[in-house]
């Protein structure tokens, strides 16, 4: 059983724009997979069809198995990290990282546990009664990670996450990322259009381009043809 399989996958918005076509895919426990094209290809699209938050119109998408569009938001086993973190200004880093828990029934010191455990993975504990927007951008990014992490999730999407971060940072979080992988062993779909980027994480890249997949390999063997 594959973690996660696109099938024939689609997507035509409202207005008509044909966003993807024909996206098949077949990703394995703890791969780290990137989609890589230029603006407007459809990476975003595709990553929101696989987390619930956009209806797909043509193909299916499993997880396990089993099918996103009937899974009900509380029981999808992945989690979104977004470029521009998407953290609520005005709570503190706990009430943010927390605010993961909230759909998940657990007893409220489950959730503290989880919480606090996750704060010290990220070095966030000495930060953890701060306003979110007082703090630098690397560490927002951290604590959109925790957030994402906290519920444990299968499959970790990120949407250009590294796009807000200043060159240095991006290679410490791209660091962090590859430890993370590791150390958890669960499944990264990691969308980009930087090449570096790609490369430099991944263990196989989805090239796409105007809303088709244009190939799929392992870095290395990245545009080589027969
Ligand atoms: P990427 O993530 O590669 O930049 P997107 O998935 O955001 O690409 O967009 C793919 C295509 O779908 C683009 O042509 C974009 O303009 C279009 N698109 C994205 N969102 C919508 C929407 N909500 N309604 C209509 N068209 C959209
Ligand atoms: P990205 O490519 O980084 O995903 P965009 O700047 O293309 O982001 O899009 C930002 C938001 O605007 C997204 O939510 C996307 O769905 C929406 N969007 C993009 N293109 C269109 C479009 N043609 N019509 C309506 N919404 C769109």
């Amino acid at each position: 059983l594959h973690d996660l399989e696109l099938i024939q996958v689609g997507k035509t918005y409202p207005d008509g724009t044909v966003a993807v076509s024909d996206f098949d895919l077949k990703v394995e426990k703890g791969e780290f997979v990137a989609f890589l094209g230029p603006s407007g290809c459809g990476k975003s699209t595709t990553l929101r069809m696989i987390a619930g938050f956009e209806d797909i119109t043509n193909g299916e998408i499993l997880i396990k198995g089993q099918n996103v569009s009937a899974m009900p938001p509380e029981q999808r086993p992945t989690s979104m990290i977004f470029q521009n973190y998407a953290l609520f200004p005005h709570m503190t880093v706990r009430q943010n990282v927390a605010f993961g828990l909230d759909l998940k029934k657990m007893p409220t010191w489950e959730k503290d546990d989880k919480v606090d455990r996750i704060l010290d993975m990220f070095d966030l504990n000495d930060f953890a009664d701060r306003r979110a927007d007082k703090l630098s951008g690397g560490q927002r990014q951290r604590i959109a990670l925790a957030r994402g992490l906290v519920v444990e999730p299968e499959i970790l999407l990120l949407d250009e996450p590294l796009g807000a971060l200043d060159a240095n940072l991006r290679r410490i979080i791209q660091n962090e990322l590859k430890l993370l992988q590791r150390e958890l062993g669960i499944t990264f779909i990691f969308v980009t259009h930087a090449q570096s980027e790609a490369l430099g994480l991944s263990d196989r890249v989805v090239v796409m381009s105007n809303g088709v997949v244009e190939q799929v390999s392992p870095p290395k063997e990245l545009y080589r043809r027969p």
